[in-house]
């Protein structure tokens, strides 16, 4: 039995020269100065030895237990020192960058669009969001039974109340309000039950109104081709073509040359060479009745485009839902 008390020990302290931690020094400690530990397992075997064997071994077990518990409280502070030690901050250590926040590439574009704009006169308007079904059917010659609302799954709030389909709701609230000359530029979110690669429920819109005496289509196509070559080169050609809208007549669709294949023909275009990029028109003479602006003094034209969809083009993104991730991943990349 003295022998493996010997034994023992020598284990014991051979163990725990292997720690270099505090849980590895835990384990050690139940292991063998626990309750179920190896030495109280000696120590209660030590009652059934001969009476005559009992204090010479007792004093052997109570050396070793003694022996045992000094190393290992020895080592328990050194390694909580260590510990303490490795907390503390190295003042040496380069600092830790914090990332810079950047401009949503949506805002960038909405910016870029009313910056141009605003270059040629157009004043920035802003509406509300939630808006009466008057504002966004009904004054823009779309009346309740008009076909063209089946065109735009609209989000109802009431009967009377809805979240606005486009943003054209405001220029007639400019109209009804400032007499000509007008010529704003409407930038805000839209709303729309729709859901796929190329739409999401929310997205962005610029409409644009210019009101005048003697505004022609001429003027129209003036303006909306110094756009698109403000906004994707002066290189890049331009066609209208004949559409229809409820609160325009004559009506025209805006394409730009394809930017990816310049026009040869890619996935992108569908192979036609020309990208869709804006509606537009000359204002109805109907819409001028709900706003009292005489419609044989003045004229005007209006256009709109989805804010997605011009910068999906510009940076070449095919999945519009990628706008709303979030993902760090993808937004960093419009630094
Ligand atoms: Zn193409």
């Amino acid at each position: 039995m003295k022998k493996d008390l010997i034994a023992l020990k020598t284990r014991a302290l051979e163990d725990l020269k292997k720690i270099n931690d505090i849980s590895g020094l835990e384990e050690f400690r139940i292991k063998y100065l626990g309750k179920k530990g190896l030495l109280s397992a000696f120590m209660k075997n030590i009652g059934k030895l001969p009476p005559e064997q009992r204090p010479e071994i007792g004093k052997i077990a109570n050396e070793i237990r003694e022996k045992i518990t000094t190393e290992y409280e020895g080592l328990k502070k050194r390694l909580q020192q260590k510990e303490k030690r490795e907390r503390f901050i190295d003042v040496t250590l380069p600092g830790r960058r914090h990332e810079r926040g950047h401009i949503h590439p949506i805002t960038t574009v909405i910016n870029e669009v009313c910056e141009i704009f605003s270059k040629m006169g157009f004043r920035i308007v802003t509406g509300p969001e939630i808006e009466l079904d008057y504002y966004n059917f009904e004054a823009l010659n779309i009346p309740k039974d008009h076909p063209a609302r089946d065109m735009q799954d609209t989000f109802y709030i009431t009967e009377n109340l809805l979240l606005r389909t486009h943003t054209s709701p405001i220029q007639v609230r400019v109209m009804e309000v400032q007499k000509p000359p007008v010529a704003i530029i409407c930038p805000g979110k839209v709303y729309r039950r729709d859901s796929d690669v190329s739409h999401t429920p929310m997205f962005h819109q610029v409409e644009g109104l210019l009101v005048d005496k003697s505004v022609t289509f001429g003027d129209l196509k003036g303006v909306l081709t110094l756009f698109v070559h403000k906004m994707f080169g002066k290189e890049t050609k331009v066609r209208f073509r004949p559409s229809f809208f409820p609160f325009t007549e004559p009506s025209a669709e805006v394409d730009i040359q394809c930017v990816i294949c310049k026009g040869k023909g890619c996935r992108t275009c569908g192979f036609t060479g020309w990208l869709e990029i804006l509606g537009s028109g000359m204002v109805d003479p109907e819409v001028y009745k709900f706003v009292g602006y005489d419609q044989e003094e003045y004229t005007g034209f209006a256009f709109g485009m989805g804010i997605e969809r011009i910068a999906m083009l510009k940076y070449g993104i095919e999945d519009i839902q990628l706008f709303y991730k979030n993902e760090m991943r993808f937004l960093g990349q419009f630094l």
